[in-house]
């Protein structure tokens, strides 16, 4: 489900402002009758008619990528920087990213078409796991690690509990490499609680999405998802 003005724009025949316009102005019809109602939702199975021509409604398509280093987790980027969607070119639908991983982390994330399916994935009451394996700087007491289990407290309030294993510890270089599991997706979230217990993160690399992970994948690969897989995240 998703409001009229937000297809329309979607479909790339109008901005979402011209789109209300059009709405108002009593130029769109859903399943042939006028609506000038800006809020009204519709579904994939309604039929849209904007100037008396019926909408082409993009198939949904849904993609995971191995996000590398240093790119933009987003359609567009104003500076010309390198976005997600370059690394494929070869879908013709208005992707774009499910949430947001930093400029430099690195790993899995999901793009698709679909905004009903992105809204559901990145609404805090749905939020499935995702498993992050970052190297940080030092080697964490086991009590400080409990805290980031039980929940931290951040600016913007108290972390959900996580999972959390060392992997590895690396003592001549002073590092570790620590696995973390949250569901939780608020801004910089993983670094900001690997900071909080002082041990400020180097690498970050986000290895598992709910049921989906990287393998066979190198950075810069991406692949689509199986009907079942797509059906799984719902
Ligand atoms: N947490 C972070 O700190 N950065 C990411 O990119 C993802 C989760």
């Amino acid at each position: 489900m998703e409001r009229l003005q937000k297809v329309i724009a979607h479909a790339g025949v109008a901005s979402r402002r011209k789109a209300e316009e059009l709405i108002a102005e009593g130029k769109v019809k859903v399943n042939g009758k006028t609506v000038t109602e800006l809020g009204l939702k519709v579904t994939d199975n309604d039929s849209v008619e904007v100037n008396g021509v019926p909408l082409e409604r993009e198939e949904p398509v849904y993609y995971l990528l191995y996000k590398p280093r240093g790119v933009i987790s987003a359609a567009k980027d104003d500076k010309d920087r390198k976005v997600v969607t370059d690394f494929l070119p070869h879908v013709k639908q208005r992707i774009y990213p499910v949430g947001r991983l930093d400029y430099d982390t690195t790993g899995l994330i999901l793009l698709t078409n679909d905004g009903g399916f992105a809204n559901l994935l990145m609404h805090p009451k749905y939020q499935m796991d995702k498993t992050y394996v970052a190297k940080v700087k030092g080697a964490p007491f086991r009590e400080n690690l409990k805290k980031l289990e039980r929940g931290i407290e951040l600016e913007d309030g108290k972390t959900a509990p996580a999972r959390v294993k060392v992997a590895s510890v690396d003592k001549k270089k002073g590092t570790s490499i620590v696995e973390i599991t949250i569901h939780e997706g608020r801004n910089r979230q993983v670094r900001r609680m690997f900071e909080a217990i002082g041990h400020p993160v180097m690498k970050l690399k986000r290895e598992r999405y709910a049921t989906l992970d990287l393998k066979g994948l190198n950075p810069g690969d991406s692949r689509e998802l199986t009907p079942h897989e797509v059906k799984q995240l719902r």
